[in-house]
């Protein structure tokens, strides 16, 4: 494919993807899009790019980046907020990377996150936190070690998808008509101005979200359970059935490796047979309480858009804060990481803030690649660095002692630990 404002990289290979085995074939020197974002992502991107490239450098490949436009640098080169040549650059290439977008409240343009996650169809929003040597001094928490959670938040529906109405509109007026009217919800709805959206949570939605939670928890030997969370007591037929089809993929589609809670009790007296996933599943105010109070009990978490957002949140307040949590999203073959934080505009081009979160979220994209080698290295080179207490202002000002860096003196940092390492 041909693209008119991206400069497509002279020498590299492209990453490929084997639709009958489920394989993507990794060369050596992929050549990979990045976008770096919109407020703090022309600090955290850059940063980040010079950690991955040490860690290819350091296993002997090599990253050939494509720069791609989305937000903010895009209203600059093509004078819209999401161009199609961006989408279609990052469908054809598969393995991407981005940093944060602004997303106006209220008025303006919808999430462009979400529009990439949608378009793309990357259906998975997969959210890891775990301590590293070092957070102690800067969690909240007493014992942040007993973090080890991964989160799959389904990114295609629920009441994100965007199907929603403005008050005062016509539009709004006739869904207020004909769910009062037609669907017999007679005086339900407050008179007076509404604004109305719709929550759908669809059968293939939901069962391939947890499918990729139960392999990802199959593949790990040190993941043991896959937690179903939802408020399904309240909201029946949309959480509650996304628990009902969790447990319908956990009992029809794995045999004996994967069995549910309520048999583990009533056949096996509580018995984890070895190497078996368990599927279990909690109400998300519980499961909250919970992620603080019985935080070693739970490994991966299946969860539906809305849930996934909150809960991954907090739960990154836990190992340190949005500084810290990395995310990516997975589709059929293709993956973005991205970091949980948002472009956090007050601190743009200060060459400030941390930019562990996007360095993590490359980390994924690495394990996604195949390159476990590379990705361990980033890790090991992180730790060290927060161990060493040579930090970013959010962690320092936690910490006592230590030494203050800027972005790019923390990546270097980061940089020279890989080089150590390796
Ligand atoms: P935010 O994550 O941008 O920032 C909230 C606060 O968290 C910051 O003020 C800062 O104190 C801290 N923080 C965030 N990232 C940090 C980092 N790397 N290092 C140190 N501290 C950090 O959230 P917000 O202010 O609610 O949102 C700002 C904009 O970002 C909005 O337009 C929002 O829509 C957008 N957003 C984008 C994404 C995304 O691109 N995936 C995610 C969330 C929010």
């Amino acid at each position: 494919m041909s693209y008119d404002k991206i400069e497509v990289p002279s020498s590299g290979s492209k990453i490929t993807y084997d639709e009958e085995t489920d394989e993507l074939n990794v060369p050596d020197d992929p050549i990979v899009p990045i976008i770096y974002g919109d407020g703090i992502g022309s600090d955290v991107g850059p940063a980040t790019q010079k950690v991955l490239d040490a860690a290819a450098e350091a296993t002997g490949r090599e990253f050939n980046w494509m720069r791609v436009y989305a937000g903010e640098s895009a209203r600059e080169k093509y004078d819209e907020n999401l161009p199609q040549e961006t989408v279609d650059a990052m469908s054809e290439y598969r393995v991407s990377i981005k940093g944060p977008l602004t997303t106006p409240v209220g008025a303006g343009f919808r999430s462009l996150n979400v529009a990439l996650r949608k378009r793309l169809d990357l259906y998975a929003n997969v959210r890891p936190t775990y301590f590293l040597e070092g957070i102690d001094e800067v969690s909240p928490v007493k014992r942040p070690q007993d973090m080890d959670m991964i989160m799959f938040r389904e990114n295609t529906e629920d009441v994100y998808a965007g199907i929603e109405w403005e008050a005062g509109t016509e539009e709004v007026e006739e869904v207020r008509d004909f769910v009062e009217d037609e669907m017999g919800f007679d005086s339900t709805i407050h008179d007076g101005p509404v604004g109305i959206g719709i929550k759908p949570i669809t059968e293939f939605g939901t069962k391939r979200l947890v499918r990729e939670a139960i392999d990802y928890a199959l593949e790990n030997d040190d993941k043991n359970t896959v937690t179903l969370v939802h408020k399904g007591n309240i909201m029946k037929f949309t959480e509650g059935q996304f628990r009902d089809w969790g447990y319908e993929v956990a009992e029809e589609e794995y045999g004996d490796e994967v069995i549910t809670e309520d048999t583990l009790w009533e056949e096996r007296d509580g018995e984890q047979p070895e190497d078996a996933v368990v599927v279990n599943d909690r109400i998300a105010d519980n499961m909250l309480q919970q992620m603080l109070t019985r935080t070693d009990e739970y490994d991966v978490l299946a969860l539906p858009n809305l849930n996934g957002d909150y809960l991954s949140d907090s739960a990154g307040a836990q190992i340190g804060g949005l500084g810290i949590a990395p995310g990516a999203n997975f589709g059929t073959g293709k993956v973005l990481a991205e970091p949980v934080h948002g472009s956090a505009p007050k601190y743009e081009g200060q060459d400030k803030v941390n930019p562990t979160a996007m360095i993590l979220s490359g980390r994924l994209m690495l394990e996604y690649m195949g390159w476990d080698d590379a990705a361990d290295l980033v890790r090991d080179a992180v730790e060290q660095a927060i161990s060493a207490k040579t930090v970013t202002y959010d962690f320092h000002r936690q910490m006592e002692g230590g030494e203050k860096l800027a972005t790019s003196e923390y990546a270097q940092v980061v940089v020279e630990n890989i080089e150590d390492l390796a």
